[in-house]
């Protein structure tokens, strides 16, 4: 009985590979190093650290038994150290246990392993049926398939459609899952590239559906817009002094600023144009209102609530122009200021504030 002849994909990668130290003397150790390297790092800038790294520590004891600055220094360079302190943790888990877990779940529970590097381990280095899913296999796979889908609806297709098609490989080879996966990420490196993809030298075009237009794939997931919320300031300078409060615990907590507020202001002042602030989820538009007085002028009472932050302001004062910049103030603060400024607005009778 003749063995099935090997899939284009498989048959391709072994012509081709890219020739790396991991993959020349494969172990559980040696990929666990390389995968926790390569996060976020180039292969050419890991290949000298990496054996640098395994003549030091040949094995998962070595490593293990290491004092954790030597770990360090030997990855520095590579930046991201809680890999390192991860990768030498995990090694001590498993010298503890007398050898690696066999199983994707066991591996799962090393630190600093997720799912891509326990399906790598698993996969390459102890022959299982795993799959895995990286940035370059989540390309190709939606490619492949026409995967109008993005976000977390993307991924998880992704993975039901490379656990598929780990099992098709080892339906077809015994063992071949290991060679699958990392045939599909040297594709995705090499040839199914994020722009100007090589179709016309792609081992699986024939039946890749997103031939046509790879580029539109993966799709790309719409921002959320953030939304836009309201407010008014009111910059009011009465003989030199420009009245500021002081916003509550949360949003912007503890600084200072002349009210800006969603609440209705009796006698709001004259408009002198709106400042835009983007905070992390909300657009904030405030209409920047001024008003000025020979006396005191009476500010509304109780304090007003600050915009974005539940709870009135907690103190009020009125501070000389000149002395503004001593206070802690937001730079949306400064902006309404810089918008009352811009319009010719002061008291007349002391400069205006300065940064
Ligand atoms: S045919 Fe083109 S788009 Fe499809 S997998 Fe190959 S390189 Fe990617």
């Amino acid at each position: 009985m003749t063995a099935a002849p090997a899939s284009p994909l498989l048959s391709w990668y072994r012509a081709v590979k890219r020739d790396m130290p991991w993959r020349r003397d494969v172990s559980a150790y040696r990929t666990l190093v390389s995968e926790l390297m390569l996060q976020q790092t180039r292969v050419e800038t890991v290949i000298p650290y990496f054996e640098r790294f395994t003549a030091e520590f040949p094995t998962v004891q070595a490593l293990a038994a290491a004092p954790e600055s030597r770990v360090l220094e030997l990855w520095a360079g590579l930046g991201y150290y809680s890999r390192a302190r991860n990768l030498q943790r995990a090694a001590q888990a498993v010298a503890l246990a007398g050898g690696f877990p066999s199983t994707v779940e066991g591996l799962r529970a090393l630190p600093g392993v997720g799912p891509y590097t326990a399906g790598a381990i698993a996969s390459i280095a102890l022959g299982l049926p795993a799959a895995l899913v990286d940035g370059n296999v989540e390309r190709v796979l939606a490619r492949l398939h026409a995967m109008p889908d993005a976000g977390a609806a993307l991924r998880r297709r992704v993975w039901e459609q490379a656990e598929a098609a780990v099992l098709a490989a080892e339906h077809l080879e015994v063992g071949s899952a290991g060679d699958h996966n990392q045939a599909l990420m040297e594709l995705g490196a090499t040839v199914c590239t994020p722009r100007s993809p090589r179709c016309g030298s792609c081992p699986v075009a024939t039946g890749c559906e997103g031939r046509g237009d790879p580029e539109r794939y993966p799709a790309k997931e719409a921002k959320k817009a953030s939304p836009t919320v309201s407010a008014t300031a009111l910059v009011q300078v009465v003989e030199g002094r420009v009245w500021l409060v002081r916003r509550p615990p949360g949003l912007l907590g503890g600084l200072w600023e002349p009210p800006i507020t969603a609440q209705w202001l009796a006698d709001p002042g004259e408009s002198v144009g709106a400042v835009t602030h983007v905070f992390s989820h909300r657009k904030l538009i405030v209409d920047v209102r001024v008003r000025s007085g020979a006396a005191r002028a009476r500010e509304p009472q109780p304090l007003p609530e600050p915009v974005l932050t539940t709870g009135a302001y907690v103190e009020e004062a009125w501070v000389p122009l000149g002395e503004v910049e001593f206070r802690a103030l937001s730079r949306l603060a400064w902006k309404v200021l810089d918008a009352a400024r811009a319009a010719g607005f002061s008291s007349g009778t002391t400069a205006e504030p300065e940064r």
